[in-house]
């Protein structure tokens, strides 16, 4: 079966997403692109990833919590946990390599905590878009032992990917997947970073604004049945042949 995925969205949790990114946002948006699974990925935090679990679990769309944690080398690495308590656990982590820096919200955006009523129930006052001091091989090391996933994202982009910062992938990391972003041009991509063709490639949004979410184009594909965040992680740490990820043309193309 093909679940059709957007494993990369924030909410107005991030400075840099808009307010209109809510829980109940985002999964009617979801509900309308006919996405079966889609994560939350808030930069270097998760606190509004139970409000859009818990949103999804009453509309049957899968929601997987996670954070783009940037590491020291400003290089953005999305992680996916199998239910929100390993989340948080990331999250607490990354809050203890998270620089004080005050967030200035006439100049970086409001950084709002939701409810599943879509109800501000608070707002952090530390800026979330600066880089922790966790290298890259600590983000994937932690998430790993959390239970979770990693993989570098965007890395087609010329800024906070792993491929513009660090040159390429180390080769002592442990990466099962990558990500392009969503209007990448893969096929020219891969001719001029050829190493890195034979990974696993994920198509994610990255939206920080509703419109931006993926259409149903981008899938997963497997035997398995995927119930859950759970499920889906394990299937993602499992064995690589037991599915594929794939891509159709957008719909509105
Ligand atoms: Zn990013
Ligand atoms: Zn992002």
């Amino acid at each position: 079966m093909k679940y059709y995925y957007d494993l990369h969205i924030h909410t107005a949790l991030s400075p840099c997403g808009d307010n209109d990114m809510t829980p109940n946002n985002i999964i009617n948006m979801a509900l309308l692109k006919g996405l079966d699974m889609i994560a939350v990925t808030d930069h270097n935090a998760c606190h509004n990833a139970g409000a859009v679990m818990e949103m999804g679990a009453r509309r049957q769309i899968i929601v997987v919590p996670g954070l783009e944690v940037e590491s020291v080398e400003e290089v953005h690495i999305v992680t996916l946990f199998p239910d929100l308590e390993t989340a948080e656990k990331m999250g607490e982590r990354v809050a203890q390599h998270l620089p004080p820096v005050e967030n200035r919200e006439e100049i970086f955006g409001e950084e709002l905590i939701l409810n599943s009523r879509d109800e501000e129930t608070g707002r952090l006052s530390q800026l979330l878009i600066v880089a922790t001091e966790l290298t890259v091989e600590e983000i994937f090391q932690a998430a790993t032992e959390l239970g979770g996933v990693a993989f570098p994202a965007h890395v087609d982009r010329d800024s906070y990917s792993i491929v513009s910062n660090l040159g390429g992938i180390p080769d002592d990391l442990d990466v099962s997947m990558i990500e392009l972003s969503a209007n990448c041009d893969a096929e020219s991509f891969f001719d001029n970073y050829p190493g890195l063709r034979d990974y696993p490639v994920l198509r994610d949004s990255d939206a920080h604004y509703l419109w931006d979410m993926s259409e149903r184009c981008n899938y997963i594909s497997t035997e398995d049945q995927i119930r859950d965040a759970g499920s889906l992680i394990q299937l993602l740490k499992g064995p690589a042949d037991r599915y594929t990820i794939g891509a159709e043309e957008s719909p509105l193309i």
